[in-house]
C-alpha cells in the first residue's frame, strides 16, 4: 500500500514506520522535524515540511498519490497544552483540517489517527471502554476529541474511513536498539525516572572519584489522588505494541471499509511510585524522588479496556510486562549521559 505518514520522525511514528517498512509498504514520511529526528525514519522517502502548509501538501499528495494516511504529527504534552492551549488548537486542529482537506481532494479513503486516552478525562469507571463519556481534562485531550469528530464528519461527507487509536501511555524503546526516545524537552515519567537513575549513577561515580556531588531527583506530582498509594495510575504500553495496532488498523480499513475507534492499552495500571519501584529493580540504582503538588490537567487513573481492539483487530501485546517495557527503555537510556538534555515540568 502507498502510505503517507505525518510525524513519522517522532517517537511512535518512527517505531510504526519500521514495522510498516518491514511489511513492504511504500512509505512517504512528512515531518517538520520540530521534535522528530530524520535519522529515525528507517524506511521509505522523507520530505521535510509542515502540514499547515497547503502548497507543500498539495505537492506531496499529487506526486505521491497515497492510498492511506497515518497521522501522527501533533503536539502531545499535557502540561504544555494547559499553559499554551492556542498552540495546541493550531498544531493539532488547524493543521489537521489543512491535511484532511488535501487528503479529501486527492481521494484518500483510509486514515489512521493518533488519538489519546486523554479524551476521557477523569474516568467514572476503570477499565475505560470506548463508549465511556468523553470529557477531556486538558486542552490536549480536547484537541484529540475534536480530531476524532472531524474524521467522523469526513467519513459521512467524503467516504474517508478512519481508525482512531486512543493511546494510553506509550513507553519503551525499540528492543533492537535502532530507534530513540529523545525529546528536546522531556516531561514523560519513565524517561525522567531513568534520567534520575543515570544522575544517581553518575553521582555515585563522582563521589567515588573526586568527592563531587549533584544530580537530579524525580518529582512525584501529587500524592493525594484517590488511588491506592495516592499517586496517579496509568496504563503503560510498549511503543512496538502501539505500532502494531496501526498495522492492524490499516489491514482492517482495507478489508472492512468502515470507521472505528479503539483503545490501545494493556489493561493494567501502575502508580507513579510503582513505576519508580520497578525502575529501581531494573536499573539497580536508588532513583531519588520527592513529592510535590499535583500537575494541572492530570486525571487520577487511566487504564484501558483493550477488549475491543483484541476482539475486532486481533491485537495482542507482545511486551505487556512493565518490567520489560522499562528494561527496553533502560537499554537505551543507560547509554545516554545524564544532563545532556533539558528537563522541564518541574523536574529541573
Ligand atoms: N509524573 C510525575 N513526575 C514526572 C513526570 C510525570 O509524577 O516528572 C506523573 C504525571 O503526573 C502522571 C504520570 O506521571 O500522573 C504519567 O505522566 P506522563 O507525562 O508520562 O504521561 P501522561 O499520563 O501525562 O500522558
Amino acid at each position: 500500500m502507498k502510505i503517507l505518514v505525518t510525524g513519522g520522525a517522532g517517537y511512535i511514528g518512527s517505531h510504526t514506520i519500521k514495522k510498516l517498512g518491514r511489511q513492504g509498504h511504500e512509505l512517504l514520511t512528512i515531518d517538520n522535524l520540530s521534535t522528530g529526528h530524520r535519522g529515525a525514519v528507517l524506511f521509505g522517502d522523507f520530505k521535510k515540511g509542515d502540514i499547515r502548509d497547503p502548497v507543500f501538501l498539495r505537492r506531496v499528495f499529487s506526486s505521491f498519490r497515497p492510498q492511506a494516511l497515518v497521522h501522527f504529527a501533533a503536539s502531545v504534552i499535557v502540561p504544555e497544552s494547559v499553559e499554551n492551549p492556542l498552540l495546541y488548537w493550531d498544531n493539532n486542529i488547524s493543521a489537521m483540517i489543512t491535511l484532511l482537506r488535501a487528503a479529501v481532494e486527492h481521494q484518500v479513503k483510509m486514515a489512521v489517527f493518533s488519538s489519546s486516552a486523554a479524551v476521557y478525562g477523569e474516568p467514572e469507571k476503570i477499565p475505560v471502554t470506548e463508549d465511556h463519556p468523553r470529557r477531556p481534562a486538558n486542552p490536549y485531550g480536547m484537541t484529540k476529541l475534536v480530531g476524532e469528530g472531524i474524521l467522523a464528519d469526513c467519513d459521512l461527507a467524503h467516504g474517508l474511513k478512519s481508525v482512531c487509536l486512543r493511546y494510553f501511555n506509550a513507553s519503551g524503546v525499540d528492543p533492537e536498539g535502532e530507534l530513540v526516545e529523545d525529546r528536546e524537552v522531556e516531561t514523560h515519567l519513565i524517561p525522567l525516572v531513568l534520567k534520575a537513575a543515570i544522575a544517581a549513577r553518575e553521582k555515585k561515580h563522582r563521589a567515588k572519584g573526586r568527592g563531587h556531588s549533584g544530580g537530579k531527583e524525580l518529582l512525584i506530582f501529587g500524592n493525594d489522588y484517590p488511588t491506592p498509594d495516592g499517586t496517579c495510575v496509568r496504563d503503560y504500553i510498549h511503543v512496538n505494541d502501539l505500532a502494531q495496532a496501526h498495522i492492524l488498523a490499516l489491514e482492517w480499513l482495507s478489508r472492512e471499509k468502515r470507521s472505528g475507534v479503539f483503545n490501545v492499552g494493556n489493561g493494567r495500571g501502575y502508580s507513579v511510585r510503582q513505576v519508580i519501584e520497578v525502575s529501581r529493580r531494573v536499573t539497580g540504582l536508588p532513583i531519588p524522588s520527592r513529592d510535590v503538588p499535583r500537575r494541572p490537567g492530570d486525571p487520577a487513573e487511566l487504564v484501558a479496556s483493550s477488549e475491543k481492539i483484541r476482539k475486532v483487530l486481533g491485537w495482542k501485546p507482545e511486551i505487556p510486562e512493565l518490567e520489560k517495557i522499562i528494561s527496553s527503555s533502560w537499554n537505551y537510556f543507560s547509554k545516554q549521559v545524564a544532563g545532556s538534555r533539558k528537563q522541564v515540568a518541574g523536574n529541573q
